[in-house]
């Protein structure tokens, strides 16, 4: 496998808090955003080696694919997987407009 982490395609529309922990005591979560797919910030991405990457990018979240009322993404991440991954809270809108229609 051979993954190209600087590719355009690599980053989104919605910045993410960073997923790396400072090296400062306490070990605090990274402050920095990222738009990166694998959610690291530019400091901590040179500083992974390429196999980190590639495990973050696998195991990476989906972002929510339902559109927002303002006609934007949905930035949050999605909790139920599958064709189309929703947050937890469209996830609950989809099953009440599902009732809905059975009516
Ligand atoms: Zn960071
Ligand atoms: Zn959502």
């Amino acid at each position: 496998m051979n993954i190209d982490f600087e590719h355009p395609s690599m980053y989104g529309t919605v910045r993410h808090r960073c997923v790396c922990r400072t090296k400062a005591i306490g070990q605090e979560r990274c402050k920095r955003k990222s738009r990166h797919a694998t959610k690291t910030c530019w400091q901590h991405k040179a500083e992974l080696t390429y196999e980190e990457l590639v495990n973050l990018y696998l195991n990476r979240i989906p972002q929510c694919t339902s559109i927002t009322r303002k006609g934007s993404r949905c930035s949050r991440d999605s909790r139920f997987a599958g064709d189309a991954p929703k947050c937890t809270q469209h996830h609950n809108m989809t099953l009440y407009l599902e009732e809905e229609e059975a009516e």
